[in-house]
């Protein structure tokens, strides 16, 4: 029996109207149910007497497992006494046989198996909704974060292969006005285990589709993918779904650059050869050209590989589509780019949205080829994804294809990105958006 009154002096009650329960209710507990919810934190029903109940729920979360680096890990298995090869088998049961709980790690002792239950939180996205386009091959989650925010995670699948794009934060700061997360404003920075769980989740999903294919169309989906640099869409035969997921990009909602210790947390952990296992080279991140981001990339000891958003080649339109430009202008970010390739050897990659009558014309695909002449990258024009409400549009094939000519002329590597999930608004922040900013009629264009 627990005198109600010492819980009373107990914090971390999320309501105060518990506390004054407690009061009112003055009587010895009877007995008490411990539950954990969804979002970590735990749950506590105490049984007054055979009629009153009281429920408390503590605001401070269980860790996430996936918040932990595998010292962390090994670290805490220590603290439990537990031997130095655990932290290496509950990684590998995580990281490559991608169990989702506790109860699925069968060669751990089941008391330890009930202390990580208890103690850990394996997973705190709430999947909210999941659409599939393109015959099942393309796949958007919208996941709800513990506190309510939403993001949103993309997965490929390719003859052979798949790709997923994640979110680094939910919601994004950086206001550019063709995009719909760009409108919600920033609502928090995520976790690197909120950001590695998104992988896990296209992991899984891409290794369920090798068990259960999907009747494609032949040419249904092309041998190429939104961030590959082959243009030449063909038809495809029936071939088995991927078992692995071999790309990620970071290019979901939120810009990496401006939760960047996160962020590269998780590019860590998805490359860790003994986990994930993905090559440096098969990860991409997106940035809308944060310049210190860059220069730190530069530094970094992976060769992940660098997206830069482009989008205009003057200032003037730039700032209006991208207000990070008045910060970081044109050419300020050129020059960071050209250091980058200059210290890594590595090409670039411009990522370049078509809006008709904004930013599409030849003049532009010349003054665009100028600037990038004899830098080591490539430009990656995009038709936009159209987002409800915006009075906006996207460019005409045959303008597309003599933007990409006139890039080409100037000795310009240029590929359009083929398009996938436009019947479930694949483009960044378009589920997401729909819950949080019902309307866009605002965006606009000056
Ligand atoms: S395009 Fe990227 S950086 Fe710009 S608002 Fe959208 S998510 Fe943020």
């Amino acid at each position: 029996m627990i005198p109600v009154r010492m819980l009373y002096h107990l914090r971390d009650f999320r309501s105060s109207a518990i506390r004054k329960a407690c009061v009112v209710y003055w009587k010895p507990i009877k007995n008490i149910v411990q539950q954990k919810t969804n979002d970590g934190h735990l749950n506590f029903v105490f049984r007054l007497s055979s009629f009153a109940l009281i429920t408390m729920t503590t605001t401070e979360r269980h860790l996430n497992i996936y918040d932990l680096s595998l010292p962390a890990l090994a670290a805490l298995l220590n603290d439990w006494g537990q031997p130095a090869f655990r932290a290496r088998q509950i990684w590998r049961q995580l990281y490559v046989n991608l169990v989702r709980s506790p109860q699925e790690m069968t060669d751990l002792p089941m008391a330890l198996r009930e202390r990580l239950a208890a103690e850990l939180t394996f997973g705190v996205l709430e999947l909210e909704t999941m659409q599939q386009a393109d015959g099942g091959m393309t796949r958007k989650a919208l996941w709800r974060l513990p506190n309510g925010p939403v993001l949103e995670s993309v997965l490929m699948i390719y003859p052979g292969r798949a790709t997923a794009c994640v979110s680094t934060q939910a919601g994004c700061a950086m206001g550019c006005v063709f995009c719909a997360t760009g409108r919600m404003g920033l609502l928090r920075n995520i976790t690197p285990g909120e950001i590695v769980e998104q992988a896990l989740w296209a992991a899984r999903e891409a290794r369920t589709s090798a068990l259960s294919p999907q009747p494609l169309a032949l040419g249904n989906y092309a041998d190429d993918d939104r961030w590959a640099s082959d243009d030449t869409p063909s038809p495809q035969p029936l071939l088995p779904s991927p078992t692995r997921l071999s790309n990620l990009v970071f290019m979901g909602m939120g810009e990496p650059f401006a939760n960047y210790d996160r962020w590269w947390q998780s590019v860590e952990r998805l490359h860790d050869p003994q986990g994930l296992n993905m090559g440096a080279r098969s990860l991409t991140v997106s940035t809308v050209g944060l310049v210190p981001g860059i220069q730190r990339l530069a530094e970094e000891k992976l060769p992940i590989n660098l997206a830069i958003s482009l989008h205009s080649p003057d200032d003037t339109l730039r700032s209006e589509m991208m207000p990070v430009n008045k910060k970081y202008p044109i050419a300020a970010l050129l020059a960071a780019a050209r250091q980058y390739v200059a210290k890594t050897n590595r090409r670039v990659s411009f990522e370049y949205v078509l809006l008709q009558g904004k930013n599409d014309s030849p003049e532009q695909a010349a003054r665009l080829g100028e600037l990038l002449r004899g830098m080591l990258c490539h430009v990656n024009l995009i038709p936009w994804n159209p987002v409800p409400g915006a009075p906006l549009h996207r460019s005409h094939g045959e303008r597309i294809r003599a933007f990409q000519r006139v890039l080409q002329d100037a000795g310009v590597a240029c590929t359009v990105r083929q398009e996938r999930g436009v019947a479930i608004a694949a483009a960044c922040g378009q589920l997401a958006g729909a819950q949080v900013a019902p309307t866009l009629a605002e965006i606009a264009l000056v």
